[in-house]
């Protein structure tokens, strides 16, 4: 609340320029503005606040709404809270990520680190184990801080009989009917499908399929080079699999990747065993025969091709997911990709009833969900919110990770902003040399006028966390000269980002 009032302490030399620039071109600002009509507010409501969806998105809401004391319901459909993140999306696909990277690394990495292993065997049922285990943990520990904190949470499928009014099919039978003063919907979004592959989460799977399958494919074929398709392909590249990537885009990574990670990703992961089919659109698939055969060609046209694997993903990417919800009847209204339309509060064209999460604007990522709860909890109770969205970082946990916050150079060049550009290896940084783990670098942008950071991209060991510091330095307008003059601990990976950061206002002193 705080910070949407009070002025900042100006960084050393971004304060010339404090402006706008900071804020990525390609996000769609959620202030689509229809107008309110009259508080439609019910006296008889039975509680401050529903919410639909006990995703990221809803169930961090809940609590919070629980700590403001308002008397809130948390309706979800699945059985479980956690939604999508916890129980089929970030947390199972981290576990693999995690494991199997180990598992990679113990047959093809020990030697020559003076560690000599005996036989070592997948046992992919342990494997999987493990991750319903921490799924399982997770899920179960946030129904206990609904709890905890006053939430009442209701196993169903909710959808709106009025402004005012949620139905409740319960999971267990029967029905409830709640009357709230404010509303969230929460609902998230679900994978897109593919025309003509008909997904069945054996063969052709989403990554729901692809977190679950029963045994390593002897090939994998995965339509869509975006973070989901690629963690997946390592998953089962490591254990494995001979994987191919096909990718419409010249790059893989998606648009949000600076070009020269998404480079430098691509190599690395190709040496790997990944092969990559970029610039090459699928026309088609057959799944009739013991293998699912696809035919594809050159994105722009172009000679025809056949890859024939074990089990296709398909990951061309995540759609909002608001079905059954009723919304005709309150009168809420979707924008052409299918995203709920809200304004600047997350408020729908009925002020009480808010969208936050995956199923409207912005990024589809489980922080921004977050953060985005918390501020429509804190706009109900006081009036105030805040989230940044040109301060959201993205993560890609292959290995090396990739990671990034601000804008791309693509999109600084195009918006005619001058800019400076550092980049450190980590071939040079000391501890990644300890570490036998070198691949990548850390590359600053910054303008070139005020020194203001505007980008950081990352690809190497342990970006998923060094990009908490770039997110920190654009939230509160950092140059580089400020990260470059913060001193930072030997040996770490960390002093790489230092570096990167003293490259774009003078000089690296390792490189
Ligand atoms: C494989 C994969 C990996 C991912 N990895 C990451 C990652 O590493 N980092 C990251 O930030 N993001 C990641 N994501 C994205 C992240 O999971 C989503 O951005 C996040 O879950 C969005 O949260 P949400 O609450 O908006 O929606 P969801 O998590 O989708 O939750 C919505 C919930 O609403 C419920 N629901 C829907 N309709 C109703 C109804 N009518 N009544 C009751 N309940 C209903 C659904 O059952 C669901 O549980 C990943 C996604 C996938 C698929």
């Amino acid at each position: 609340m705080f910070r949407a009032v009070l002025p900042r302490a100006s960084p050393r030399s971004a304060f010339r320029h404090a402006g706008s620039r900071a804020i990525p071109n390609n996000f769609v600002t959620p202030m689509i503005f229809i107008g309110h009509s009259k508080r439609g507010f019910a006296s008889e409501a039975d509680h401050d606040l529903v919410i639909i969806g006990g995703g990221v998105a809803g169930y961090v809401a809940a609590i919070k709404a629980g700590q403001e004391g308002l008397k809130t319901a948390c309706i979800e459909k699945r059985g479980t809270l956690g939604g999508t993140c916890l129980n089929v999306g970030c947390i199972p696909s981290k576990s693999l990520l995690n494991n199997s990277h180990l598992y990679h690394q113990v047959l093809h990495d020990t030697k020559k680190r003076g560690i000599d292993v005996g036989d070592v065997k997948l046992n992919l049922t342990q494997m999987m184990k493990a991750k319903d285990t921490a799924v399982e943990g997770l899920t179960k520990g946030v129904e206990f801080l609904l709890k905890k904190n006053g939430a009442e949470y209701i196993k169903g499928t909710g959808s709106f009989v009025d402004a005012n009014t949620v139905k409740v099919v319960l999971n267990d039978g029967g029905e409830k009917t709640l009357r709230a003063k404010n509303i969230i919907i929460a609902t998230g979004s679900e994978a897109t499908g593919f025309p003509g592959l008909n997904i069945d989460e054996k063969r052709i799977v989403s990554s729901t399929g692809a977190l679950a399958l029963a045994e390593v494919p002897k090939k994998m074929t995965v339509i869509g080079g975006g973070i989901i398709g690629l963690e997946m392909a390592s998953v089962w590249s490591r254990l494995g699999a001979e994987v191919t990537v096909v990718e419409f885009l010249g790059q893989i990574g998606g648009p949000g990747m600076d070009a020269e990670i998404s480079k430098q990703a691509q190599k690395i992961l190709g040496k790997q065993g990944i092969k990559f089919k970029t610039n090459t659109k699928v026309m088609s698939g057959d799944d009739s025969g013991s293998t699912i055969s696809l035919k594809v060609e050159a994105a722009k046209g172009g000679k025809e091709e056949t890859l024939d694997a074990d089990v296709v993903l398909v990951a061309i990417g995540r759609r909002p997911y608001t079905d059954g919800l009723n919304l005709e009847q309150v009168g809420i209204e979707k924008d052409e990709r299918g995203r709920l339309i809200i304004d600047q509060e997350y408020r729908t064209k009925l002020p009480h009833v808010r969208v936050i999460g995956d199923c409207t604007f912005g990024p589809m990522l489980a922080h921004k969900a977050e953060e985005e709860a918390v501020a429509a909890i804190e706009y109900i109770k006081t009036g105030y919110g805040h989230v940044n969205y040109a301060a959201i970082p993205s993560v890609m946990y292959t290995h090396p990770e990739v990671a990034w916050v601000g804008q791309t150079e693509a999109e600084i060049k195009a918006s005619g902003v001058k800019y400076n550009v550092g980049t450190f290896p980590f071939s040079a940084n000391s501890r990644a040399k300890t570490n036998l783990d070198t691949e990548g670098l850390v590359k600053f942008i910054a303008d070139a006028e005020t020194d203001r950071i505007l980008g950081v991209h990352i690809i190497g060991p342990g970006a998923g966390e060094m990009i908490a510091e770039a997110t920190l330095a654009i939230e509160y307008g950092a140059s580089s000269e400020d990260i470059a003059r913060t001193c930072h601990a030997h040996p770490t990976l960390s002093e790489a980002f230092k570096e990167a950061a003293m490259a774009t206002y003078s000089k690296a002193i390792h490189f």
